[in-house]
């Protein structure tokens, strides 16, 4: 008779490998599949979706969940194990309250929806979206409110993505550095644009593969454990462990937005390939701190990919593969991938105003959650808030509202994370040049291995074992603080733009 904790184990393992089917659907159904044979795909991925809900909801496995969880039995746990059993016994306690038959329509509104918003963005007509769209945010509020009843529905959201931070701490983050950037981006603004003209031309997209492949190699992705496919917006996915994927999308007369989403993506599959075996089918493993793993690939993309320095090492392979930059210099380049000026596009905005996108995506998800917006209004009050914040208004909603995926799939609560990120990335920045020197000069001596290998050993090798907050607090020994990102604003602009 098996004891308890290894029928455990082997009962995480099954769920494991639906969980890996189901991650391969997906990932066909969004790189791959052909349009005539989705319908089927995604009946297939409902039907995985509803086995999972079950496993997570059979009996035997809450019995499981409650026996490992008292005390004498719990302590004799290791720390993943003692983390699996925590988190686990709550999903199951939630997912208890959620009726299946409902659970399975909102796993397919979501699919169905997400499918509904590549065609509305492909011919920028939203009336093929609203409809999905009000059906997914109904179901949503329900989906939560199943869940926790007696929580704010949009806190539980957050926490579903960034555990142990709340929106008054959201809030505070995010109004500081409204106030920190008003002044920034006013003296940007006055001062002369940089000549980019250089840059302009055709480039080659089997190219542009050519230095994806380049990129990833040089951060350090591990094309062993891992692969590259392509989708309407670039993600990462975790299929399995030794198995790590990410998509990417180019354009012909924009290498460098190619290049920065393979920078991003790829800091996000190194995180993914940085957890050790030894938290494999544990709960750790699993890392749905999405500030945290945002702060990882923006780590990646801003922090390091948009300084002089990261380029210095390889601009040179770069001119084999593309060329047109061999007429471009390093300073024209390191101006070009730091111009910062209000666009309408999230993913290819500037670090600073990126900022300004995120903090209009959570107004807007509160005015969802707590204020009752509906579709129809929605991409008026986009285009309202994107006159206020960025000074600009969308003429479309391809580059508007309907820009992102995220709402598609109910993935609200989400977007705070890529700032929750930034913010991070300040305070890491910080102990990194405090603990190994300047970055600067490990980047120009090629060494960007050693920032890698700090990253790995500071925050992948753990996985999702500690929360961001706690991560924040190992790492830097602080609070968390949107002042070290707002002083790299300061510091690195003035000098670009000689404030
Ligand atoms: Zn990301």
């Amino acid at each position: 008779m098996k004891n308890v904790l290894n029928q455990f184990r082997d009962y995480l393992l099954e769920m494991k490998q639906y969980q890996h089917v189901s991650a391969l659907l997906q990932w066909d159904l969004q790189t791959q599949t052909p349009e005539n044979g989705q319908e089927r795909l995604m009946e297939l991925s409902d039907r995985t979706a509803a086995r999972l809900f079950q496993y997570a909801t059979a009996e035997e496995y809450g019995r499981m969940l409650e026996e490992l969880s008292e005390p004498q039995q719990f302590e004799r746990l290791d720390p993943a194990m003692q983390l699996t059993v925590r988190r686990l016994l709550r999903e199951h306690r939630r997912l208890l309250r959620v009726p299946a038959d409902f659970y399975n329509e909102y796993a397919s509104a979501r699919t169905r929806s997400g499918r509904a918003w590549e065609k509305a963005k492909r011919s920028d007509d939203f009336s093929l979206f609203a409809p999905h769209l009000d059906k997914v945010i109904t179901l949503t509020k329900q989906y939560v409110n199943y869940m926790e009843p007696d929580a704010d529905p949009y806190e539980v959201l957050l926490g579903l993505y960034e555990e142990g931070i709340d929106s008054e701490t959201i809030n505070c983050l995010f109004d500081e550095i409204k106030d920190g950037l008003r002044p920034l981006l006013a003296g940007i603004a006055a001062a002369p644009a940089p000549d980019l003209s250089a840059l302009e031309g055709h480039y080659d997209i089997d190219a542009q593969k050519k230095v994806q492949r380049l990129l990833l190699d040089y951060i350090g992705f591990d094309f062993a454990s891992g692969a590259v496919g392509e989708s309407e917006h670039p993600f990462t996915t975790r299929i399995r462990f030794g198995d790590v994927r990410l998509t990417n999308h180019y354009l012909e007369d924009n290498p460098i937005s190619a290049m920065f989403s393979a920078i991003h993506e790829g800091g996000h599959a190194i995180f993914e390939q940085g957890i050790p075996a030894e938290l494999e089918n544990t709960a750790a493993e699993q890392v749905d701190l999405m500030g945290l793993h945002e702060s990882q690939s923006r780590f990646y993309e801003n922090i390091l990919g948009r300084k002089k320095q990261f380029w210095i090492p390889i601009y040179d392979k770069l001119g084999e593969l593309l060329p047109q930059l061999k007429q471009v210099p390093l300073d024209t380049f390191y101006r070009a991938v730091n111009l910062v000026r209000p666009s309408m596009i999230r993913t290819e905005a500037d670090e600073v105003t990126y900022c300004l996108h995120i903090i209009l995506r959570y107004e807007i998800e509160q005015a969802i959650f707590r204020g009752n917006v509906s579709a129809k209004d929605l991409p008026g009050l986009w285009n309202d808030k994107m006159e206020e914040l960025l000074g600009i208004r969308p003429q479309t909603n391809a580059e508007g509202i309907l820009q992102d995926m995220h709402w598609s799939d109910g993935s609200f609560g989400y977007f705070p994370s890529y700032l929750l990120g930034s913010v991070y990335d300040g305070m890491f920045l910080e102990q990194l040049t405090q603990e190994l020197g300047d970055p600067d000069q490990i980047l120009a001596e090629g060494r960007i291995q050693e920032i890698t290998g700090w990253l790995n050993r500071k925050i992948h090798r753990y996985g999702s074992l500690y929360n961001s907050a706690q991560v924040i607090e190992r790492v830097c020994g602080r609070e968390i603080s949107a002042k070290p990102l707002l002083d790299y604003f300061r510091k690195k602009y003035s000098e670009i733009y000689q404030l």
